[in-house]
């Protein structure tokens, strides 16, 4: 499968046509960025480890029965995924009380919540991504009422089976991010699942081992990346 023409390039991955046309291959860069891209950096390595880190939980998420747009790695940066019509909203679950909700809300950083908090963003970086509604959803037509259920149900069911996994490798999920898109009229998970879009702490130390590393320049980034990936028992190849 080669790249033809890119379509979209955002602040980490580039999205290109290939010769099929429902499908797309999804480059991950090495670029990385917070702040709604006012700050960045290209870490080296990095879109190698996000690329297979992704496919490694999409095909765990697949195997647990949510479907994504994921269809396989072509190489170590690279992976083959369905054209979807995306949703410009952001899906967040949080177990934890941190980042931005702690700025609203004024709460007490780490803080474990009664239960896993659901919310929906506006994917829209000049506005700094603010938190919508069910109501403006419908409202503004964004998605529809069945659209928006299924995305809080999967998101959820998608939390349940993750902090599993990171439990099970002495890690907190402590919130994520996720996006969802319609292929044919269906509902997939979508874009990626990395420690670029969640957070996760060691049970024991509670140390950051996320893109918090750079937002608060922390410092090893990329190297906490693969300490991930490693507890989790991925083979990331550098080539
Ligand atoms: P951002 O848009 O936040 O700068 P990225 O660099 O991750 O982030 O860009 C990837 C873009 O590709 C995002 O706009 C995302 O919504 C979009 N995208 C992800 N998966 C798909 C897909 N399967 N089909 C179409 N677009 C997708
Ligand atoms: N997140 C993301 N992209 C965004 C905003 C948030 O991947 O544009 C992730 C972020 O990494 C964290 C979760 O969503 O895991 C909740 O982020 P939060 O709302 O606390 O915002 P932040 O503190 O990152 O501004």
């Amino acid at each position: 499968m080669k790249k033809i023409n890119e379509i979209t390039t955002g602040k980490a991955k580039s999205l290109y046509t290939t010769d099929v046309s429902d499908q797309l291959i999804m480059h991950f860069r090495d670029d990385t960025s917070a702040f709604d891209g006012k700050k960045k950096e290209a870490l080296l390595g990095k879109g190698a480890v996000n690329n297979q880190f992704n496919a490694f939980i999409m095909e765990h998420l697949e195997a647990k029965g949510v479907n994504t747009h994921h269809i396989e790695v072509l190489n170590s940066t690279d992976s083959l995924v369905y054209k979807l019509e995306m949703f410009p909203i952001e899906c967040v679950v949080r177990n934890r009380a941190t980042g931005s909700i702690c700025r609203r809300l004024g709460t007490k950083d780490g803080l474990i919540l009664d239960t896993p908090l659901f919310e929906f963003f506006l994917k829209d970086d000049e506005l700094g991504d603010p938190l919508i509604t069910d109501e403006h959803i419908l409202s503004f037509g964004w998605a529809g009422e069945e659209d928006i259920k299924e995305m809080k149900e999967i998101t959820l069911n998608i939390n349940t089976i993750l902090c599993e996994l990171f439990l099970s490798s002495n890690l907190i999920l402590v919130d994520f991010k996720v996006e969802f898109g319609l292929f044919d009229g269906k509902l997939l998970l979508a874009d990626e699942f990395t420690p670029d879009g969640c957070r996760l702490w060691d049970t024991e130390t509670l140390a950051k081992m996320d893109k918090d590393r750079f937002r608060q320049g922390l410092g090893d980034v990329v190297e906490s990346y693969h300490q991930v990936a490693d507890r989790l028992g991925m083979n990331i190849k550098l080539d």
